[in-house]
């Protein structure tokens, strides 16, 4: 790869104004057109976004929700957890995801992940008691887990499996996307997420007519088509905006993620050979795995030093979950906990360098040459 400038840059770990930026026209005129309409809750564009999803995903059923931690609980209680359940998680995840076991009324039980970062199928078969009626794969930074071989366990030992999918819409395991595995699977709207939007949101999935009703009736108050309430529910509606806002960028997502594809190969040859960096494996460097890259997660033997030196040059990055993963939160009681001391090795190694359709290719340059000046790589 050749030298970019030598000009000092500075890149942002992600730039919220480039989501109205870079559609700004086709966003305003989406906006105003329901603003104009006053049509703000359950109307018709967020029935097009979910037929959009329905479409884009090939699953049965799709419903908008306010948030992917919402989606989370509503998936959980709608596919039959039940208070006192446990269901198995992965430690490095997002604390919504352990949230919305505890707000299901059922136990978090805190596995390891693998060397790929995600869940260890291993370690949750090693995790199950006779309490455990499902597991949560985490869809983690856009890559979809080994499917195959959690299927496998929850066949096996009557589980279900509730997908949290909400860094992984688009991605795919053997050419099938995430978020259709499961009986119910959630994806985040968030805006830093593949596809955000301009605040909350969320969607939840199933193949299943029983699981999309009990979806259905909890996101909004219980109520059925007629507005009756036929049980407890939510008010968890994806903002009608939003989904109008969303039906501007499903359109252009797939070149999105072709996008995202692109600067994780370039990334991949920048920093081709460093010994003390893991990077996450190249596009199709595993025909298992179609990645959409919502995060590029590295590792580093020296990372804080290597952090120091990218901020010096003027590169933000961050670390996962403050650098934190879920066990080490103290105050979150009543979960339970296995041995997780490769995820905790994994902590002291882990970070994300900028990834989002807003990075040009001078820019993974620039980060990459940085990278390389560190371990006296130059050229
Ligand atoms: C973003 C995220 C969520 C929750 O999404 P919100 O829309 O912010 O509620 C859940 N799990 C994981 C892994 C996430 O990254």
């Amino acid at each position: 790869m050749t030298t970019p400038t030598s000009a000092k840059l500075s890149i942002p770990f992600f730039r919220y104004g480039h989501l109205y930026n870079q559609q700004r026209e086709r966003l305003l005129a989406a906006v105003t057109d329901v603003m104009t309409r006053g049509a703000f809750i359950l109307q018709k564009d967020l029935l097009q976004f979910e037929e959009g999803i329905r479409r884009f995903l090939g699953v049965k059923h799709a419903w908008g929700v306010a948030n992917g931690t919402d989606g989370l609980i509503i998936a959980l209680r709608a596919a039959g957890v039940q208070p006192g359940d446990e269901v198995i998680v992965p430690s490095h995840t997002y604390v919504a995801s352990a949230a919305s076991i505890h707000f299901a009324g059922a136990t978090p039980v805190l596995v390891e992940c693998g060397a790929d970062h995600m869940i260890d199928p291993a370690a949750v078969e090693a995790a199950v008691t006779p309490r455990t009626t499902c597991i949560m794969p985490i869809q983690l930074n856009g890559r979809t887990c080994d499917m195959d071989a959690l299927q496998r366990i929850a066949d096996r030992l009557k589980l279900l499996i509730v997908e949290d999918a909400a860094q992984g819409l688009g991605s795919r395991f053997r050419g099938r996307f995430a978020g259709t595995f499961g009986a119910a699977a959630e994806f985040s709207l968030y805006p830093a997420k593949v596809l955000g939007c301009f605040g909350d949101g969320g969607i939840v999935t199933t193949n299943d007519a029983a699981i999309a009703r009990r979806m259905m009736l909890l996101r909004d108050h219980g109520r059925n088509e007629d507005g009756l309430v036929e049980t407890w529910g939510l008010n968890s509606r994806l903002d009608n905006l939003q989904a109008a806002i969303l039906n501007v960028k499903l359109a252009d997502f797939p070149a999105e993620i072709e996008r995202r594809r692109a600067l994780a190969a370039l990334y991949a040859e920048g920093l081709e050979g460093l010994e003390d960096m893991t990077l996450p494996p190249a596009p199709d460097a595993d025909s298992d795995h179609f990645d959409v890259y919502q995060n590029y997660e590295v590792e580093s033997g020296r990372r804080d030093a290597l952090r120091a030196h990218l901020e010096a040059d003027g590169v933000r990055t961050i670390i996962q979950w403050a650098g934190t993963p879920v066990h080490q939160f103290k105050g979150l009681t009543g979960t339970r906990t296995t041995d997780l001391a490769r995820t905790e090795r994994l902590f002291q190694r882990c970070f994300l360098l900028p990834m989002n359709t807003s990075l040009t290719d001078e820019e993974v340059g620039y980060i990459c040459a940085s990278i390389r000046r560190f371990y006296g790589r130059e050229g």
